[in-house]
């Protein structure tokens, strides 16, 4: 079974269930339909000569047509590579040059915020507008030949994939399940340029069976669709059979106004929503809340109790951790006994501790480089060796330090690149920043490295105050000073900004930080 058979069944089984819903629009739409205009964008695309593993990318903001989009291209045996519609020009260049799509489905937003790149792309033959009419069954694409670049079939005026096709006359294209790539995912790029990660059938097929303990209830989704995290988790929901309400952004009331109109009973979200969330004193119902299933960045201890007094409804608050390389997690935590932790790891999944540098297995409670082997773990990355990423026994290294307990419940304590060299220490600035996040009069804080003369480097703090207090800088260093070993204490300074530089992840970027520290004073 490919990964395109996987989800037709499935779907298929459903057919008369709601799948999506536009909490903005309250548009809704049903598995059957998501089906049939799959199958038809898959029959299409056929016909407009794509065969199988040949690439094609979509790239356009949370709305319904994404998924029949991606059915469509994988059920036509393309590989579906995800392009996130935020993209500065640089890493829209940067990453449609890792995975060079032949055609590509845009948004109309998507194709008015980057249609010039888009042309000018070499290997890009076409380009698929989702067009804004609404017929059961079917939508409107427009078609955008590139001529220069030999396109075929340009369709002013756009055409309907109305054919059609009965469920029992398709067959998704044939693929090698094991090895065929079904999706090319960039990482988030917060420690660099987005990276080109080759998830294949068998790795999804996996993330969704039953044996994988993803949470699937009603959903809301805010989480990008182009991430991991929202296309994979909202996929695993797709194979339940659950309904997944979207919202175009975040915004705290919709948000809030959205779980109560349609009863939801899962918050899938992102550390910085959550916190946002809890901050707000909106009153709607929300007790239709049972689950709340975070990951991407730390879940700091104060935010998960915030997150039952805000929602007292809910019966877990579930932190995973994954990267984009391994699918989606490898490690949830179910147990409200171990807050704080990211959880055991989950099935078909091994995990090891290793000394970064000589590469020694450590056992509980020691701090190392988590490395994983798992069915979920990506292939590799695109035109780089595995051997650089990979060790001998076929395990990827994470870059992320962290240790597990007695009771094999796994703690991140920072990414290995970003740890702070002050003498012979190694200071993660994710304990630091934890610190300065129970200060109450402190809202956000950053910390990296500051070179330094003898020390090699030194910790520095950014923070953004919470409105109405005003601490100094020698407040904060004090107060780091008194719960924190010496290497940790604040050398470098303490900068107050407004707002600590983020990605669309919601992942800070300390690398933005670490560029404010090179000018002078902020
Ligand atoms: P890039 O690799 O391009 O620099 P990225 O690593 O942020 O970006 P993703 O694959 O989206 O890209 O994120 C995976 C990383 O996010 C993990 O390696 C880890 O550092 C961090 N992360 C994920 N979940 C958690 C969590 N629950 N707690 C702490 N950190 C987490
Ligand atoms: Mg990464």
């Amino acid at each position: 079974l490919n990964f395109g058979e996987f989800i037709l069944n499935k779907i298929q089984e459903n057919r008369d269930k709601i799948a999506l819903i536009n909490g903005s629009t309250h548009e809704q739409l049903t598995y059957g339909e998501i089906a049939q205009e799959a199958m038809n964008i898959a029959i299409s695309l056929g016909r407009m000569g794509i065969k199988k593993g040949d690439v094609i990318a979509v790239s356009s903001e949370n709305r319904r047509e994404f998924w029949s989009s991606i059915i469509g291209i994988v059920c036509s045996g393309a590989v579906a590579t995800t392009i996130n519609i935020g993209y500065t020009n640089d890493e829209l260049k940067h990453v449609c040059g890792i995975a060079k799509p032949k055609f590509i489905f845009l948004s109309p937003l998507a194709y008015k915020t980057h249609a010039k790149i888009y042309k000018a792309l070499p290997y890009l033959k076409k380009i698929i507008i989702f067009g804004d009419d609404r017929l059961p069954n079917t939508i409107l694409y427009k078609d955008i030949a590139l001529p220069n670049n030999g396109g075929v079939n340009d369709k002013k005026e756009g055409y309907r994939l109305t054919e059609n096709i009965k469920y029992e006359d398709f067959t998704p294209a044939d693929v090698d399940t094991n090895n065929d790539t079904l999706f090319i995912l960039y990482s988030s790029g917060t420690t660099g340029l987005p990276k080109g990660v080759m998830i294949t059938h068998l790795n999804v097929i996996t993330l969704c069976s039953p044996s994988t303990p993803i949470p699937t209830l009603k959903g809301l989704s805010i989480t990008p669709w182009y991430h991991t995290m929202g296309l994979v988790s909202t996929l695993a929901g797709f194979t339940k059979g659950s309904t997944t309400v979207y919202l175009p952004k975040f915004d705290v009331d919709l948000y809030l106004k959205t779980v109560e109109k349609y009863q939801i009973s899962q918050l899938t979200v992102v550390p910085a929503a959550l916190i946002a969330l809890c901050k707000c004193k909106l009153t709607y119902d929300t007790s239709s809340v049972l689950m709340v299933f975070c990951g991407a960045a730390p879940l700091y201890e104060e935010t998960a109790k915030a997150v039952r007094e805000r929602f007292p409804s809910v019966q877990a608050v579930l932190q995973g951790y994954g990267m984009t390389e391994t699918t989606l997690a490898i490690t949830l935590n179910f147990n409200p006994d171990k807050i704080g932790s990211v959880g055991t790891v989950i099935s078909h999944t091994v995990v090891k501790v290793v000394n970064p540098e000589t590469r020694e297995v450590l056992g509980p409670n020691q701090e190392g480089e988590i490395c994983v082997k798992s069915v979920m773990v990506m292939k590799g990355y695109i035109g780089k060796d595995r051997k650089e990423d990979f060790d001998d026994e076929g395990f990827l290294r994470t870059g992320d330090i962290g240790y597990y307990d007695e009771e094999q419940y796994f703690y991140i304590v920072d990414r290995l690149k970003e740890l702070i060299k002050y003498k012979a220490y190694q200071v993660p600035p994710a304990e630091i920043e934890a610190l300065l996040l129970r200060h109450p009069g402190i809202r956000e804080a950053g910390v990296v490295g500051a070179p330094h003369p003898t020390a090699g480097e030194v910790p520095i703090a950014f923070v953004a105050l919470q409105p109405g207090y005003n601490l100094t800088e020698k407040d904060i260093q004090d107060f780091v000073a008194e719960k924190l070993s010496n290497p940790k204490h604040l050398r470098g300074g303490v900068r107050f900004i407004d707002e600590i530089p983020k990605n669309q992840t919601g992942k800070m970027l300390r690398r933005e930080l670490r560029k404010m520290v090179k000018t002078k004073k902020s």
